[in-house]
């Protein structure tokens, strides 16, 4: 079991700023940037690699949840950052489908 099934099963306590049926969204327990949310579907997919053609609507609705979080938490008017990390190579570290989104300042590009 992942570190984020546990804070969906309420084993771990987190920030979590929205929540419904299908997906959770907490703070980053290390933030990259003032506002920095991480957006997770409640069904343990690894990541988008991993996903199935049927999780079509539920990936759809994580970036959607991200759209409507970034005005609720003030970063949309300046810009943001939605990105997901695939494998080893992609950073990821929490092996449970994740974006993170990013706000409240500029943001690099090109990533490190
Ligand atoms: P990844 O590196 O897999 O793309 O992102 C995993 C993120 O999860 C990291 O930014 C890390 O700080 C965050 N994280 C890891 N463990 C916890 C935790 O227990 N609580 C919260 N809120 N965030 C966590």
């Amino acid at each position: 079991m992942t570190i984020f099934q546990k804070i969906i099963a309420r084993e771990i306590p987190a920030d979590i700023v929205y929540e419904d049926d299908e997906v959770l969204a907490f703070r980053d327990i290390q933030p990259q940037a003032p506002v920095h949310v991480l957006i997770i579907p409640k069904k343990p997919v690894v990541n988008v690699a991993l996903a199935d053609d049927a999780d079509q609507a539920l990936l759809g609705r994580l970036m959607l949840v991200a759209r409507d979080l970034a005005v609720q938490l003030g970063i949309a008017d300046k810009g943001y950052r939605v990105v997901t990390n695939i494998g080893a190579h992609g950073g990821q570290s929490v092996y449970h489908l994740h974006l993170h989104l990013l706000g409240g300042r500029a943001m690099m590009w090109p990533p490190g």
